[in-house]
């Protein structure tokens, strides 16, 4: 008998990953998230990452983190309940506010932690939690957290959810309806002025998702809720600080009873420490450079466009996607990671995704486009797009 710290039974599971052919090695990137990096060794155009804006590495954020870690130090050095709550903290949930134009705005050090713990903290048994078949996996997870019922609704499907309403409703307390602002696989944009309908038809609460609206849809990436002109009619809209405003934190707006409670019961603000005064530092300027300027969004969706109409007029599927997000859908899961190989070796990182990130058969490279790449940059990566699609016969 093997010893059981030598972990035999994850070293079976890991065999098997390497049979079914999706066993990786994490990609190590020297140097910045920029347009082009440095990975593996080899200089290659990034089209993978969730840096929108270009801010993860922008001088003046840069700048505003030193700042921040000369006043106020490295760390928190305390969950935000005991004394991590400094006035920096304090100060980004104001200007966050402002710029989402909600009452209040509650600071998680991740989105991931936010859908977490703030699910988890407005929801209870009695209540039933409905969800979008496509949601986060954040989302699943603070769903499961909670002590509430939950149902999930099909893909966008306005009759459907309206169908568990009409049945649902009158037996629960509480119904809260959760749906990511923008899917992140295909980049296709909820149906939200119907979802919030439904809900004050019902008398339900609704959650947006916005982690990859925030930064890129609405008046300077105020959001999916600003995109449909709904503030004040979503109750709790989350965001990250991770993705477009190139840093890391979470986020969720709404009214100032949700902010009280949240700072009584939400588990990873109580059990955790405060995010570091050097991420809110650069955080809330790029808030303010958001605040001053619709340059950086204009130039994402410019690229967007660009880059989007090339591969189109190419042949490639793109799917459904509305925003930044452009999936290039192959299908085959194995064939997808060809793809994705095959792009790297002729200098464009693609990451390719696949069951059971997104359905069997609907495999995809998802490429990301920014305000930071160049046109030169994104015309090199469609004509290495080119070469190898007709290579394998994809266009
Ligand atoms: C990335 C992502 C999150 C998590 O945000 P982090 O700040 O990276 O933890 C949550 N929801 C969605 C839809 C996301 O894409």
């Amino acid at each position: 008998m093997g010893n059981v710290h030598e972990l035999g039974f994850l070293r079976e599971k890991i065999e098997e990953l390497k049979e079914q052919g999706v066993y990786r090695q994490l990609p190590v990137l020297a140097g910045g998230n920029d347009p082009e990096i440095v990975l593996n060794g080899r200089k290659v155009i990034n089209l993978s990452s969730n840096n929108y804006l270009g801010f993860a590495n922008h001088p003046r954020l840069k700048r505003a983190a030193i700042d921040a870690i000369e006043k106020y130090g490295a760390g928190a050095g305390a969950v935000r309940t005991i004394v991590g709550n400094m006035t920096i903290h304090e100060e980004l949930e104001e200007i966050l506010a402002e710029f989402k134009r909600e009452e209040a705005v509650f600071i998680y050090q991740s989105g991931f932690n936010c859908n977490m713990g703030t699910i988890q903290a407005v929801t209870e048994r009695g209540d039933l939690i409905l969800s979008d078949e496509l949601n986060h996996a954040s989302i699943i997870d603070g769903v499961r957290l909670s002590r509430a019922d939950k149902a999930i609704f099909r893909h966008g499907d306005m009759n459907h959810l309206e169908e568990i309403l009409k049945t649902e409703r009158d037996k629960y307390k509480n119904i809260l309806i959760i749906t990511d602002g923008v899917f992140s696989m295909d980049g296709d944009i909820a149906p939200l002025p119907d979802i919030v309908e439904l809900a004050e038809k019902y008398g339900a609460m609704t959650y947006v998702d916005d982690a990859h609206g925030s930064g890129v849809l609405g008046e300077s990436g105020r959001g999916t809720v600003d995109h449909f002109s709904l503030q004040g009619r979503v109750d709790f809209t989350m965001g990250t600080l991770s993705k477009a405003i190139g840093v890391v934190g979470g986020y969720v707006a709404g009214s100032k009873v949700m902010y009280e409670w949240l700072s009584h019961r939400a588990r990873p603000v109580l059990f955790s420490t405060t995010m570091p005064p050097s991420a809110a530092g650069a955080i809330i300027e790029a808030i303010k450079m958001l605040m001053e300027t619709t340059e950086y969004t204009d130039r994402l969706w410019d690229n967007a466009k660009h880059f989007k109409e090339k591969m189109n007029a190419l042949g490639f599927n793109t799917g459904n996607s509305q925003t930044p997000i452009t999936p290039v859908i192959i299908g085959d899961e194995g064939k997808t990671m060809e793809f994705s190989r095959k792009l790297l070796e002729n200098g464009v990182f693609v990451s390719g995704i696949v069951f059971p990130t997104v359905p069997v058969g609907t495999g995809r490279v998802r490429c990301m486009v920014t305000a930071g790449h160049s046109k030169e940059q994104l015309d090199q990566a469609v004509k290495v797009f080119a070469k190898v699609g007709r290579e394998m016969g994809i266009i």
